[in-house]
């Protein structure tokens, strides 16, 4: 073990916020020993600017709740801390652990429960690189390195404390974390974790849950470093694992959303993790709809489904969060309303909940070389800037034109059919982007297939039920069908809050 002098490593307590400070504090005041840890003092010595700064004590999480009383919460069950809130500020104090004892493995050697105390050198060992590994204590000014994290810091090298095979084993999530701080750090991966580093072994995240696995999605889309860590995930084999049916290529979009993604996080905007799953499942989705409407499934009911089948896949993987899958189909569906407003709802869209991610969405689709968009993103871009008169204008000249291509469609249809295309009576009201799905009753639920028109007529009742171009209608199902009787929950989509990163 090194004790290394705090301003020899350029870290200084003028760097750190008052409310880690003041938890080290309270703790050694209180006769235990306090440090900062982790990618805190990581992210300092390398000059970063750290997102937050963890705590790891000597004392229990019992202790630790005697100290700071009801600003101290204990959570967690595989992995006990100590949730310290100091100010507005969170700050996450461990206890130092031991090492696992063998009966808390699973068969795999996947580490279940961890909540055995140790010594701050068994605590150490317990961590997953050299460079997560050091200790500051910001009062005394030292840093406790005990594994030589200093020169790996030098030598800008990701390095495994102990055996890495097993160190994969035990928590098959730091394959992850490799390439997360490899792309982070821009550091180079040790020899000795890219020798077991193998397809094979990227397996064991089949293990792992599928909440955890999208909490590390969630930190790998929100770095600042998407763009360089995407083709990593492919070349490691972790991007099979964590989007099953997303093939492993990066498309002209993802790559530009990616830098978008970063872009943004430079320059201190917020993003919203959903976002950039709404982008990675664009091209699954558009399949799946293409295979309704195949199907013979109208148009706005193949969407509706294929958003639903697509995120139920994808939640094998990784779960997202309901509220974030309301946000991506909602982004989905924003593409077609933004594509082919009615003229009476331009206004009304551009000032919609969902109109700024859709925007977003819309426009990198056709700055990434989608023909598909048919120049709708820049017509938004260009609306959004426009004064009272000159939007009048726009929005004539879009219904000008509109018309015509409507005229020439119709003229097409009639002369290949000779029947009128149906005139729809266009509403000022815009309607829910989506619909959600009526809570299911187990003891009602029957199988059904996917291309079941009753399971799609149950999913995505209109709220106007005389329509005659549903499957419901096409099934033949009267409006005394049980199916229409069940109740569904309508969500007003102004009301919904999203997470923090809205
Ligand atoms: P950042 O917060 O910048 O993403 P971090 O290194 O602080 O990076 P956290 O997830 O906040 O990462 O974890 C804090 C510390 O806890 C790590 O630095 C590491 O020492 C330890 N740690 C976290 N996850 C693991 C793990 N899966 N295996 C071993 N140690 C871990
Ligand atoms: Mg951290």
């Amino acid at each position: 073990m090194q004790t290394l002098h705090a301003s020899k490593c350029g870290l200084s307590t003028a760097q750190l916020p008052s409310y880690i400070l003041d938890v080290i504090d309270s703790l050694t005041r209180a006769g235990y020993e306090a440090y900062i840890v982790g990618g805190g003092v990581r992210d300092l010595m390398l000059g970063l600017n750290p997102k937050d700064f963890d705590a790891v004590t000597n004392a229990t999480p019992s202790q630790v709740k005697e100290v700071f009383g009801r600003r101290c919460r204990i959570i967690g069950r595989r992995f006990e801390l100590a949730h310290v809130y100091s100010g507005r500020e969170l700050v996450e104090v461990a206890t130092f652990r031991a090492p696992p004892k063998k009966a808390v493995t699973s068969a795999s050697g996947m580490i279940l429960r961890d909540n055995n105390w140790g010594t701050i050198e068994q605590d150490f060992s317990r961590r997953d690189f050299s460079i997560n590994a050091m200790y500051y204590q910001p009062h005394k000014a030292v840093v406790l390195d005990f594994c030589d994290a200093i020169s790996d810091i030098k030598k800008k090298t990701l390095r495994l404390l102990g055996e890495p095979l097993l160190r994969f084993e035990e928590d098959p999530v730091r394959m992850l974390r490799t390439l997360r701080f490899a792309a982070k750090l821009n550091f180079n991966i040790d020899p000795s974790i890219l020798d077991i580093f193998t397809e094979e072994m990227t397996q064991l995240l089949r293990d792992v849950s599928p909440h955890r696995l999208y909490d590390e999605s969630q930190k790998l889309f929100t770095m600042g470093h998407l763009y360089r860590v995407l083709p990593m995930l492919i070349e490691f084999g972790i991007w099979k694992q964590l989007f099953a049916d997303i093939p492993p290529q990066l498309s002209a979009f993802i790559d530009r959303a990616a830098q978008n993604t970063d872009q943004r996080i430079q320059v201190g905007k917020t993003i919203n993790p959903a976002f950039f799953y709404a982008v990675l499942l664009w091209e699954p989705f558009l399949q799946r709809v293409e295979f309704y409407q195949n199907k013979g499934v109208v148009p706005a009911e193949a969407r509706a489904q294929a958003g639903l089948d697509v995120l139920k896949r994808q939640a094998t993987r990784t779960i997202i969060p309901r509220f974030a899958e309301t946000f991506i189909r909602e982004v989905w569906e924003m593409q077609s309303r933004l594509l082919n407003p009615k003229p009476q709802q331009i206004e009304a869209l551009s000032g919609h909940a969902r109109f700024r991610a859709g925007f977003d969405f819309l426009l990198l689709r056709e700055k990434s070389g989608d023909n598909t968009t048919q120049g709708m993103g820049s017509w938004w871009d260009a609306y959004q800037n426009m004064g009272y008169d000159e939007k009048e204008k726009a929005i004539s000249a879009y219904n000008r034109q509109r018309a015509k291509t409507r005229r020439k469609a119709a003229d097409t249809d009639n002369a290949k059919n000779n029947v009128n295309a149906p005139v729809h009576a266009e509403v000022a009201q815009i309607e829910p982007l989506v619909k959600e799905t009526p809570v299911r009753n187990r003891r009602s639920r029957k199988p059904r297939t996917n291309n079941d028109p009753a399971s799609l007529a149950d999913n995505f009742r209109s709220r106007d039920n005389s329509r005659a171009d549903t499957p419901k209608a096409a099934a033949g199902i009267d409006h005394d069908h049980p199916i229409l009787k069940r109740k569904r929950v309508q969500r007003d989509l102004t009301q919904v809050v999203f997470g923090p990163t809205q």
